[in-house]
């Protein structure tokens, strides 16, 4: 290679904000982009290897334009200039919380848009990437069960969002080799396991070894239990899973979480039993929002340790964030903390979440855009 560039954020960033009629190579597979390659006239021969200069480029080096893909040959950038982009989402806007938690409005390349959120540790950090535009599950707790579903994003729209965040933080690799997002949540808008593809094609990428190269246990995948998904996700991704259960029996599930009416808590807990690639080292998270006098009295704990048993698990217990006209209410302290204790005494970890970035909206359940379902909008398949 010989470009001597120390660091990604030396690369100039390519123009995201023009509208996109380019297509985007971030996303694609390998043989997708050899297709690519093809289009522009690569002899077949070079593919293979324009194919891997490429991926290094995008997602070693997390180059933003074709320009700084020294070994690529003028001639060929110039024809990947005119027809194809790196481009990420935009951003429409970016808020800091006074704990550190930034929160992204990003704009994608229709007008849609969708939320992302980067939550710093001591010396590490989360990002919580989002999987569709709006939601349509519906829960009784959550902001953004109020959006209408728009639509499906795109694995170039998942995986663009983690290298923006990259882009923002100045985190492509560097000498020193600390990364500041270690992390990734599929946790943001939308429901992952209903947008099942273009996830597993954007993590899929994220996990590959010559590339972004995250371990399959630095992401954890969200879901309120889409129940024939599951298996598959942990056959194929093997990512760490976590279940947003919330209630312990279906009378007061189906009003939280809405799809416990196809599939109920049993069916749920059971394809939890099931989960290939969980095991004590790597426990299914259960995530319970206290909602005062809903679903956090004492039997409801002793019942949660019941349901639970000989799962491995942990439980994040989720103080409720409020959000404008929602219909409930946080648990007191003291309720969250007895609650708490009847886990901790059956063995379970089971620590209260602070609370993140709740002054800018940025906490669980908090993100919702301003996109509303366009009149030909597709409808996207409950499962
Ligand atoms: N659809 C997936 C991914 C979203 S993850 C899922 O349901 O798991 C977002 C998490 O925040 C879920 O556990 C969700 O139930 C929780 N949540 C939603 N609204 C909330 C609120 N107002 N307060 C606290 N947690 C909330």
């Amino acid at each position: 290679m010989t470009a001597k560039l120390t660091s990604a954020a030396d690369l100039p960033i390519a123009d995201f904000a023009s509208p996109e009629t380019r297509l985007n190579l971030i996303g694609l597979t390998r043989p997708e982009l050899s297709d690519a390659m093809a289009s522009l006239g690569v002899p077949e021969r070079q593919r293979k290897m324009r194919v891997s200069q490429l991926w290094r480029w995008m997602y070693n080096r997390g180059a933003g334009s074709f320009e700084a893909m020294s070994d690529l040959g003028k001639d060929l950038r110039q024809r990947l200039l005119e027809s194809h982009s790196v481009a990420r989402p935009g951003i429409a806007t970016t808020q800091k919380s006074t704990d550190g938690t930034i929160k992204w409005l990003l704009r994608l390349a229709d007008g849609n848009e969708v939320e992302m959120v980067y939550i710093p540790d001591l010396d590490h950090g989360a990002l919580c990437i989002s999987s569709q535009v709006g939601c349509t599950l519906n829960c009784s707790f959550c902001h953004t069960g109020t959006m209408p579903l728009v639509r499906n994003l795109t694995a170039g729209e998942i995986l663009g969002q983690f290298m923006l965040a990259r882009d923002c933080l100045d985190d492509w690799p560097n000498p020193e080799g600390l990364r500041k997002i270690s992390t990734i949540v599929m946790m943001g808008m939308g429901e992952p396991l209903l947008n099942y593809d273009n996830v597993a094609k954007a993590l899929t990428i994220i996990m590959d070894m010559e590339g972004i190269a995250l371990s399959r246990r630095s992401i954890t995948l969200s879901t309120a239990g889409l129940v024939p998904a599951m298996e598959r996700c942990g056959r194929e991704l093997k990512v760490n899973l976590a279940v947003s259960l919330h209630a312990v029996n279906d009378k007061v599930r189906d009003q939280l979480v809405p799809l416990n009416r196809r599939y109920p808590i049993a069916e749920l807990i059971q394809a939890c039993r099931d989960y290939p690639s969980a095991n004590n080292a790597r426990r299914i998270t259960f995530e319970y929002v206290m909602l005062q006098e809903v679903n956090d009295s004492l039997e409801d704990a002793h019942e949660l340790v019941r349901l639970l048993r000989g799962i491995p698990a942990k439980i994040n217990l989720i103080p409720f964030n409020p959000w404008p006209g929602a219909p409930y209410e946080c648990s007191s302290n003291n309720r969250i903390h007895r609650f708490a204790d009847v886990l901790n005494d059956a063995g379970y970890a089971a620590p209260v979440r602070t609370p993140r970035g709740r002054d800018i909206m940025a906490a669980c359940g908090q993100l919702k855009s301003a996109s509303e379902k366009k009149p030909a909008a597709t409808k996207v398949e409950n499962a």
